[in-house]
């Protein structure tokens, strides 16, 4: 009776989850298997214990966080992690549980929490001066200039520096406002793009997006391999750009602005032959195209150094942050000579873009990259972890898709898998599990429900196999 009850109120409260639990009849079998499971699933040894923390709890952190904070600053987790350190892919919380980070390098930390190699910089340089980023000259600034620009392809060798990703796109949309004469901007359906005006005119995402109406900006259809309607065809969804050109523009716009692989969105990578084909008519019709590398770029994808080099295109203004300075707040614009000529008609400026500290730390950033031979190792074990997942999606239907690039990977949750249901209640519990188990992924995408797998890439083949395992005793537990 008690059995039936429960049902019954849960088929009221979740009718998908029940769905889909009714579809595992062999989860007594599954639940014994994770049970011995769970004893075995340890986190790969690692040489550091971090002292006793001090300071306050959680709770109590965030309750000045609800009183002092702005209300819309979210958490992840039902119990909120208190994180207190961090070291390589690993974070400490207060009581010093380890947690493999399998999402903070993306937000923050391309080459590892904390690394000392960027730490040193940081600290000598702000040791020696910290100052605003005109008015004076400093060696940091032009060095790490000169080496960015180095990892660029074409004529891209002219950098502007930003304190965020954000900053960044809004500069590089007023560029090709100005360079073009032309106010139109068209950006996919389903992007990110950063939260001020401009850029959230941009942005087409549900749940992320104000309705801060930009006028000029047209979003066309998502070339989203597993959603849309024509499937891997990336040609066929180019014909939106296309006929945004032909009906909704006077025939020339500014600029088109894409991510290789939509990271907020749920790391959706570009239909192949759609980058292709859309900076083809936008060029055609006058227009700059924009790459946002905030979340792609810094070798990430394992195969380049740029997403946008995994489609064959060469853009005309590259945007970047985040990974760029290991948690420094600090983006960067790159474009042509010709194209940052727009630029002196007015007097531009920007007071701690590209600042002595932050551009020393994104020096040392490239630096780390290139001796740990970071590209390779999210190549390798990117690889690994791919395959890892897809065969969890062989063995569980709640999985509907697998997707992306060396450490920018996406796994997507559905109700069905005929209907794609998004399994959005699944995907908070999966997220909760694994944290109690000791791993931290992150999630996004239109409907909330895809895991975002994008840790430092220091990741190690030991720590694909420990998340891979924790997913996969969580899964065979609900
Ligand atoms: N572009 C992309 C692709 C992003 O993912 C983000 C941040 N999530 C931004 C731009 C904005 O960057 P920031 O938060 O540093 O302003």
């Amino acid at each position: 009776m008690a059995m039936i009850l429960a049902r019954k109120l849960l088929q009221r409260r979740s009718p998908q989850l029940l769905r889909w639990q009714s579809s595992f009849p062999q989860a007594a079998v599954k639940n014994d298997v994770a049970s011995r499971a769970s004893a075995e699933l340890e986190l790969p040894p690692f040489d550091y214990a971090p002292p006793p923390y001090s300071g306050p709890s959680g709770d109590e952190i965030l309750a000045k966080r609800r009183e002092y904070l702005s209300p819309s600053l979210f958490h992840f987790y039902k119990n909120p992690l208190n994180v207190v350190e961090g070291k390589k892919q690993y974070l400490f919380d207060e009581k010093g549980k380890r947690y493999l980070d399998a999402f903070g390098g993306i937000a923050t930390v391309c080459c590892g929490h904390c690394h000392p190699d960027v730490v040193d910089a940081i600290i000598n340089q702000t040791k020696r001066l910290q100052h605003s980023t005109v008015l004076y000259l400093n060696h940091a600034i032009a060095d790490f200039a000169q080496a960015l620009a180095s990892k660029l392809p074409g004529n891209l060798k002219v950098v502007f520096f930003t304190n965020s990703g954000t900053e960044a796109n809004e500069l590089a949309i007023m560029i090709a406002r100005l360079y073009t004469g032309c106010h139109d901007i068209i950006s996919l359906r389903n992007a990110y793009h950063g939260n001020a005006a401009g850029t959230m005119g941009a942005t087409a995402q549900s749940i992320w997006k104000f309705n801060v109406v930009q006028s000029g900006v047209h979003h066309v259809v998502n070339p989203d391999p597993y959603r849309g309607i024509f499937g891997s065809d990336g040609e066929k969804y180019a014909r939106d750009v296309q006929d945004v050109i032909n009906f909704g523009t006077s025939g020339n716009v500014a600029a088109f602005i894409s991510e290789a692989i939509q990271g907020v969105g749920g790391i959706v990578e570009l239909a192949p032959g759609y980058l292709p084909a859309a900076y083809s008519m936008v060029k055609k019709a006058g227009g700059l195209c924009i790459a946002d590398e905030v979340q792609a770029g810094f070798a990430r994808i394992g195969s380049h150094f740029w997403g946008f080099e995994s489609h064959g295109v060469v853009p005309d203004i590259v945007t970047m942050a985040k990974g760029i300075g290991n948690g420094i707040p600090l983006g960067a614009v790159v474009t042509t000579p010709e194209i940052a000529e727009v630029l002196t008609r007015r007097c531009y400026f920007n007071t701690f873009g590209g600042n002595p500290v932050c551009t020393a730390a994104g020096l040392a950033v490239l630096k780390v990259i290139e001796k740990e031979k970071l590209q390779q190792n999210a190549l390798l074990v990117g690889s690994y972890l791919k395959e890892r997942l897809t065969a969890l999606k062989d063995k569980y239907e709640l999985i509907g898709d697998v997707r992306g690039r060396g450490l920018m990977l996406g796994v997507e949750l559905v109700a069905d898998r005929e209907l794609k249901t998004p399994a959005k209640a699944e995907t908070l519990h999966v997220m909760d599990q694994m944290k109690e188990l000791g791993v931290l992924i992150g999630k996004g995408g239109y409907y909330g429900n895809v895991f975002r797998i994008t840790p430092p890439l220091c990741f190690t083949k030991e720590d694909a196999d420990f998340l891979a395992d924790a997913m996969d005793l969580t899964l065979s537990r609900m």
